[in-house]
């Protein structure tokens, strides 16, 4: 019987585990948190804070300030780029634009950019000719402010010469929501498993459905395609030894995220549950999301609560449509999964540098267990 014990491991059998993360962003607009206006070189020496921002001209010409509160936010992995967007209207004579990284304080109150002075961060194209979002990477300047967030003064932009070119943007004062300016902070997600690490998990139902008791599961299709079962199972990480039965194991987040919805109502098919947006956004219509289901009690986090990655969610159990204790994790794209294996978002999101797809029940015997290393930890 001890032969049964000998537990065999994930990662012999599927090959060399690759660390591939994947982009998720925040998409932010200062709104009430961000400041923006615009002045000229003659008139409006103090400043327009209205519904517009402008750059160019000829002799009297404009330039835009514009300052991003949230540029220095926390991010849920690791931050990778930063991009501003604008959105420019009846465009007809584009002018380059001259980017500045302000090094002096401002507010929309008149006069204060008298002072301006900023570093030069190089000169960018202009939009293009009629309207539509106008991007511009500003990985630098965001990169400096999330080191020094007391030195975030945000940007200047200028026309890259004085010869009749002129940009016109919404500003965040615009009355077309949507079209306000626009800060996207990307960065790379890097799921870990969602139970404790020093240890290597039981799988018992793979994505798509097969599972080890042979009985397929329906919860694993469809828009839950990407889902896995882990079972109260585990041996040491080294996969050495024998397998030892886990008592109120602790589910934990495989990223840093925002809690978007907590199942409270141990009736509900997923009985106690926890979904979190990774995206951090309030949009989970974007990005990726993770959702922990059958917890034995009530999460013990609450809706619009960060977590960071190992952040203890609650207790893997057995409530809502479950026959014995374990852990149904699923992973969505944009709040849902497309087609039956075939999204390709969720066909390259990895958990622990290991495809989901790729956690696989043993082929040959299904029911011979197959443990899956963890790394992540505990918070
Ligand atoms: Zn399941």
């Amino acid at each position: 019987m001890y032969q049964k014990y000998i537990a065999v491991i994930g990662a012999l059998l599927c090959g060399v585990a690759v660390s591939r993360a994947v982009e998720d962003k925040m998409v932010l607009q200062p709104g009430p948190e961000g400041v923006d206006k615009w002045f000229g070189s003659y008139y409006n020496k103090q400043g327009v804070n209205n519904g517009i921002l402008r750059v160019g001209g000829w002799g009297d010409y404009y330039n835009s300030l514009i300052k991003f509160d949230g540029a220095t936010q926390t991010v849920p992995g690791s931050f990778k780029r930063a991009e501003l967007w604008l959105y420019h209207f009846n465009t007809t004579r584009p002018t380059d634009i001259n980017m500045w990284l302000l090094k002096t304080r401002w507010s929309e109150a008149p006069w204060d950019h008298a002072n301006l002075a900023g570093y030069y961060l190089g000169r960018y194209y202009g939009p293009s000719i009629g309207s539509g979002w106008y991007g511009i990477d500003i990985t630098s300047s965001v990169n400096y402010w999330r080191l020094a967030p007391s030195l975030n003064y945000g940007l200047l932009l200028t026309p890259a010469a004085n010869d009749n070119r002129y940009d016109e943007f919404y500003s965040s004062d615009s009355s077309s929501v949507t079209l306000r300016p626009k800060l996207h902070v990307i960065y790379d997600l890097d799921f870990k498993m969602p139970l404790p690490g020093g240890k290597a998990w039981k799988l018992t139902v793979e994505a798509g459905g097969k599972a080890n008791d042979g009985i397929d599961d329906p919860f694993h299709k469809g828009t839950t395609y990407y889902s896995l079962d882990f079972s109260p199972w585990s041996v040491q990480a080294s996969g050495i030894g024998p397998m030892y039965p886990e008592t109120d194991a602790p589910v934990l987040a495989m990223e840093g995220g925002k809690v978007y919805f907590v199942g409270n109502d141990p009736g509900h098919p997923n009985g106690y549950h926890v979904k979190i947006d990774h995206g951090c956004d309030n949009d989970t219509s974007s990005g990726f999301q993770t959702v922990y289901s059958h917890f034995k009690s009530p999460p013990l986090v609450t809706k619009g609560q960060i977590v960071i990655q190992g952040q203890k969610l609650g207790i893997m159990g057995n409530t809502g449509i479950s026959t014995a204790t374990h852990l149904h994790v699923t992973a969505y794209f944009q709040g849902t999964a497309s087609g039956e294996g075939t999204d390709p978002q969720l066909n390259q999101l990895s958990i622990e540098g290991r495809l989901i797809k790729d956690y696989k029940l043993n082929s040959l015997s299904p029911s011979t267990p197959i443990f899956y290393p963890s790394s992540n930890v505990i918070k």
